[in-house]
Order: structure tokens, then sequence, then C-alpha cells
């Protein structure tokens, strides 16, 4: 687990971290998975939102669990079919993983997903940000998650500079330290700042201008966007 910082007793921290929260509280969008907290359910989403958008992910979604309401029932699953249910989503390999991953969690760990990252982390298909998400997501544990958005989000407001495998755990080490200690604000935490990225900082043109954590982001305060 990435090492806590004294970044969440600085001004900016805790500026950034209060902004955003209150930001994400009004303006967050209502997606099904930030409905529910079964962890197959933020599964399924997590697994389907890696490489696609949004509001393609969102029918997909609700048909898959509705043909697999059950890690198990995905488990038992004849593999062409779980390929057919996948069709039009792309990158198959992750409909693969994912029925690998509910016959390990099925055989192995009783059908239950873990709430350890440490453990997600070991199962078929399951990256660092993909363990963090669903910690955090599904069991509201206090984890950092850094996809492609969140990277550029916490780069641009605290380390413009990092760069390479350094500058990769530099901005983990921030989420950590930026996390709110306990379950419901660490949840809309890692979904706001997953929201701004998505929304306001983004990868092409950063929203300086409409931003909420403006006064708490480096990059916004030079006016650079
Ligand atoms: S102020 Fe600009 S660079 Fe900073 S987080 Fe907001 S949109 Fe991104």
């Amino acid at each position: 687990m990435p090492r806590k910082s004294s970044l969440d007793t600085t001004l900016q921290g805790r500026e950034f971290r209060r902004r955003l929260l209150r930001w994400f509280r009004r303006h967050g969008r209502d997606l099904p998975w930030r409905r529910t907290r079964n962890p197959y359910h933020v599964l399924v989403s997590e697994v389907m939102l890696q490489q696609t958008q949004v509001s393609r992910v969102e029918g997909f979604y609700h048909r898959f669990l509705e043909s697999y309401p059950t890690l198990e029932s995905l488990a038992s699953a004849p593999p062409a079919r779980v390929r057919e249910h996948w069709n039009g989503l792309g990158y198959y390999r992750r409909a693969a993983n994912l029925q690998k991953l509910a016959q390990v969690v099925t055989s192995e760990h009783g059908g239950r997903l873990p709430e350890d990252p440490a453990e997600l982390l070991r199962l078929p298909g399951i990256g660092r940000y993909t363990a963090g998400a669903v910690a955090c997501f599904a069991f509201e544990k206090p984890t950092p998650a850094v996809d492609t958005n969140v990277a550029r989000v916490l780069r641009r407001a605290f380390h413009p500079r990092a760069r390479g495998s350094a500058g990769t755990r530099k901005l983990w080490e921030t989420a950590a330290a930026l996390q709110p200690r306990h379950g419901a604000p660490a949840w809309a935490f890692n979904q706001g700042i997953m929201e701004l990225g998505a929304l306001v900082c983004r990868a092409r043109i950063a929203r300086c201008d409409l931003c909420p954590v403006r006064t708490a982001c480096r990059t916004g305060r030079r006016g650079a966007g």
C-alpha cells in the first residue's frame, strides 16, 4: 500500500478534497453502478469501463447483469455465450478474464469477492486500479484508485512535472494521502475525482474556468489550463 505523506494536512490537500466533495454531491452523474454496493455489479461495471465510454457501457451493464445476475451464473456459463453477450463492447479478453475470475472466486472464495485490495489483485484480470476501485466502490474501503482520469487530475493539481514510474508512484501516494479516512466520504472522493477528470479536467481541454478545485490546483492557479 502507498505510504501516507504529509499532503493530507496541507492547506492545498484539504481545500482540494473539500471542494471536490462538495462539487461531486451537486454535479456527479447518476450512473447505475453508483447506486449499488453489490461487489459483483461494481466489478462488472469497472471491467466494462476499462477502455469503453460510460454512455456505451450503461446499456451493456444492465443486459449483462440480466443474463448473469450472480458470479456463480457467470462462472458456469458456456464461454461462447459470455462472448456473445459481450459482443459490441470489444476487447473480449476482458470477458474471458471476468469469467475466469468468477470461477476462481466461486471455487476458492465461497463466491464472495475479497474486500482487501491485495487479495483482489491476485485475481485474474485485476490490476492495481481495479483492485482499489472494487475495494472502495463496493466495500467503501479508503483505498486509492488511480486510473488515467485520476492521474491526469492529480498531476495537474499537485505534481505538474510528474513523469515516468517515479511520477506514477508519487500520484498514487498523493491519492492515498488525500483519501478521506472513512467509507462513504472515501467512496465519494474517488468517484468525484474520476468525475472531475471525465467532465472538467479532460485530456484535451482542461476547463479551469469552470473547475471547482481551481484554487487548490497548481495548474489552474497559474491559469495554464
Ligand atoms: S483547475 Fe484546471 S488543471 Fe486544475 S483540476 Fe481543474 S481543470 Fe484540471
